[in-house]
This record gives C-alpha cells, structure tokens and sequence, in this order.
C-alpha cells in the first residue's frame, strides 16, 4: 500500500463517517498529491497530510430569530475553521437548506488550496446556516442575519477568521451582518467582505469569481494553442452571481454564451443570453428563469423535470466551452460523454466541485482542457482578499486597478498550475497542478511553522 492508500483510508475511518461530499474532495486531492508525497519524504514526517485533513475547529450553533407572523424559528449555524498557515481564516458563507456540517468540511478543505493558489495570505475556512433566504421578506433576513452573528462574532475578526459571502449570501445579507457585529462589538473593522462598496466594499467584488473564470479559461486556451473566445459558443449553467458575471465576461471576450439555468430549468437561447433579462429577473427581481420568455420566445426554457435521465440539461446543448456555475455534482458522466461527442474542448468550473469524479475522468480521457474549482473560481477570494487590504489601509482602489489585480491574479495561477502539472510529470492535468501547487505553499508554511 502506498503512503496515500494507508493515509486515505485512515481519514476515511476517522475523518469522513457521514461526510461524502468532503471524502470525495479529500479523495481527489490526495490522489493528486501523490507525486509530491512519495518524492518527499519530508510532508510524511511533518504528518502534513493528516493535520490538513482535520480541520482546526468547528463550530455548530444554535439560531433563534422570529418570523414576519411572530412565530420562532430555530436553525442550525456552523462555522469551520479548517488552516490558518498562510494567514487569517477565509471562506465564505452559505445559506441554503442543504447546508450541513459535511458539506461546509468539503468547502473549507477545497478553500485551504483555492487561497492558496491565490499567492495572497488568507487561510482556508467555510460556514453558513440550513436557513433558506428564498421567500424571506428583508426583515426576516435581516433578523435572522443578527440572530446569526450573534454567535459567530465570538469567533471571527479581521485578523482571525474573515467571513464573506456565497449561495444565498450577497451584499444584503453581508449588509445585515456586518452592522449586527459592529453593534456587538462596537468596532467598525473589515471583519467581512463582500460589503457593499459605500462602507467598505471593493469595487469588482460581485464580478470577480465569473471575470476571474473567464480570465483563467482564456490562459488555458492560449497554453493549449487554441487562442481566444472570439466566436466561440459557450455554455453557462447557473443564474447566480458567478453564472451572470461569466456571462458578462464572455460577451467582451467576444463569445456567445447560450445558455443558463437556475433550480427549475434551462434557458437555451440560441441568439445568445440577453444578460439585461437575466439580471432583471436573478438578481432584481429574484423571479424563476421561466419568466426570460415573456420576452424571449424564441428561446426555449426546459424545466427540471423535463431533463435526461441522471444529467442536466445545460450540457445538451452543443458548445465549445462549458461553465458550470450552479452547485456541486451538476456535471456527471452521462452530461460529460455528451460534451465530449458535441465537440467541446474546455470546461472551467465556476461553482465550487460541480463535476463528479466520473465526468473529470471523461474529459481526462478525451483531453479536455479541464480547470478546477480551486484555480477557475479564486477570483472571488481574491478580490475578497484585496477587499482585507483596502479596509486595513482605509483606502478605496478603483475598478481599473481591482481589475487589473484580478487579471493578473488569475492568469498567475493558471501558469502556476501549468506549470507545476509539467514538473510533477503530468503537463496539461489541471487538476493535479492545482492541488500539488495548492499544497506545497501550505505545507512548506505548516512545516515552517511547527505543530
Ligand atoms: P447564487 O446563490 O448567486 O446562485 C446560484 C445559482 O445556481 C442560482 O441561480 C440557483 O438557482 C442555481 N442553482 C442552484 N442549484 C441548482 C441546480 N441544482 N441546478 C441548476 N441551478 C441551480 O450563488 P453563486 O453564483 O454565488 O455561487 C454559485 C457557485 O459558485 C457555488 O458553488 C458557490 O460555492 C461557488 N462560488 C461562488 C463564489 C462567489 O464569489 N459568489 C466564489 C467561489 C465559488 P435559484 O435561483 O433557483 O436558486
């Protein structure tokens, strides 16, 4: 048994009980580290790989908040606080009724590596709540923001641990729970990012982790020789903040996305998604995608029940890039098989492992160009993290600067990973790139460090 089979397995048994969705990450990421681990003896002798799989704490707590009809409500609420090597804890906030500690482990093991691809000096961590913000009027959100940060300030703060948004947390709820913690605490301080830009937000912040994608997809066209997005036809699943915004991004590269979706179906407009539409219907008016046809009829909108059996609409439809910005486990096998048989040649994830395991290994085998969630995606907690050092500095840099500092940013780690995959002996795996880079900067900091 090599060392990564015996380690594997030992985190399984200890780590991974009722936790899928974290052993298929921890999975994947040891799988990749292989190389490295057995070429360096060093990482085994520092247990570097079991300390990383253990996060170094977690926080479950209780959330009382009563609704519009006066009637109490109790969530749960969760924080992981999983290494802080590189520096102060970071990683977003989900609110979403799926949210449950195993799946806030996977996201905060996934960000230790995603942050430190960046280059930047934040930790990794995740949290969030099962309270689902569909439905809630803003008072409700709002109330059960402060309920929310009641508990979590004890264990955040801009030199600990630095909270930001994700799946059902934007600048409202960010908004909500930052003045909640000020209140507390009286101490107005960039313990969050993610805040609008009026008392302390970054310009670029809601466009960074879709432009940030984007940016990345383009480097890694280029490595493989197939320059640009000129002309090309693009599919984008998702209709959230990172799916509108790598629409966006696409159209002034001069693609054509053509698709999007949210959790009741999918928009296929072949002329190319009016982005107008789509953020009057996501992100104004928080309405269901079936509404783009009130004033698109030629597009046509197919509803999640109407999807092939055990895939996803989105990926039926012919592209030569796919974007996968929905959620995890959308893109499986049978959505991957199609990709591959309509000609596609890139997918880059937006969404956080929205591939399964059986799909990478398709587009491993059919040489698809294939970026994962830790590299595409950083934009976001880059920008989060530049958001850290304008709030520390009292300063405010323009959209031209926070741009320039995002592209910059992602085209560095799409060389970081190539180049990496090449020295480790496996050119052009992205995803074995990702992780050996992502984990040499932590480890070589833990090492340095001491236990
Ligand atoms: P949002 O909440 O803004 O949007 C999520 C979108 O995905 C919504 O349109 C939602 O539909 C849709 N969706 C959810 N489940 C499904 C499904 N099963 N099939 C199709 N569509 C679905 O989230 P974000 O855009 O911020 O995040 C999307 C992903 O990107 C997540 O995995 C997140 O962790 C990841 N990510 C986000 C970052 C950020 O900066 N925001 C940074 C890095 C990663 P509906 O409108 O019906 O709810």
């Amino acid at each position: 048994m090599s060392i990564s089979d015996e380690t594997i397995e030992k985190i399984r048994r200890t780590n991974c009980q009722t936790d899928n969705t974290f052993f298929q990450a921890v999975e994947e990421v040891l799988v990749s580290l292989k190389p490295i681990l057995e070429s360096d003896p060093i990482y085994e002798r520092h247990a570097i790989v079991e300390r990383l799989t253990t996060p170094d704490r977690e926080f479950k707590f209780k959330v009382v908040w009563m609704d519009d009809n006066q009637k109490i409500m109790v969530n749960n609420g969760y924080r992981v606080q999983f290494n802080n090597a590189l520096g102060p804890y970071k990683g977003g906030l989900r609110f979403h009724p799926s949210v449950n500690s195993g799946i806030l482990k996977f996201l905060g093991f996934e960000q230790i590596f995603k942050n430190s691809l960046t280059g930047l000096p934040i930790g990794g961590a995740k949290g969030g709540s099962d309270f689902d913000p569909k439905g809630k009027s803003d008072f409700e959100v709002m109330k059960f923001c402060s309920a929310y940060m009641t508990e979590l300030h004890k264990h955040i703060g801009p030199r600990i641990d630095v909270p930001a948004g994700d799946i059902g947390v934007g600048a409202r709820e960010i908004g909500y729970l930052f003045g909640e913690y000020k209140k507390i605490t009286s101490s107005y301080e960039g313990v969050l990012t993610g805040k609008p830009f009026m008392f302390g937000g970054s310009l670029m912040r809601p466009e960074a982790t879709g432009y940030g994608c984007v940016y990345f997809t383009d480097e890694m066209l280029k490595y493989a020789g197939k320059d640009g997005f000129e002309g090309r036809i693009c599919a984008v699943s998702g209709a959230g903040n990172v799916a509108i915004h790598t629409i966006e991004k696409l159209y002034k590269l001069g693609a054509k996305p053509v698709t999007c979706s949210d959790s009741g179906g999918t928009i296929y407009d072949p002329r190319g998604i009016d982005l107008d539409t789509l953020k009057d219907i996501k992100l104004k008016k928080r309405e269901s995608l079936i509404k783009y046809l009130d004033t698109h009829s030629e597009a046509i909108y197919t509803p999640v029940e109407e999807y092939p059996e055990g895939g996803h609409e989105v990926w039926q439809i012919p592209c030569e890039c796919a974007f996968p910005c929905a959620t995890q486990n959308e893109l499986t096998e049978i959505d991957a098989k199609t990709l591959v048989e309509n000609g596609c040649i890139s997918v880059s994830e937006g969404a956080n492992m929205p591939s399964t395991p059986e799909a990478i290994e398709v587009f491993k085998e059919n040489d698809i160009l294939f970026a994962p969630a830790k590299a595409a995606n950083a934009g976001g907690v880059a920008v989060s993290e530049f958001e850290m050092s304008q709030n520390a500095g009292m300063e405010k840099w323009t959209y031209e600067k926070v741009e320039s500092m995002l592209e910059t940013t992602m085209r560095q780690i799409c060389k970081r990973v190539h180049l990496t995959a090449q020295e480790y002996g496996v050119a052009g795996n992205y995803v074995d790139g990702a992780n050996i880079a992502g984990f040499k900067r932590v480890a070589d900091a833990m090492i340095a460090e001491g236990i």
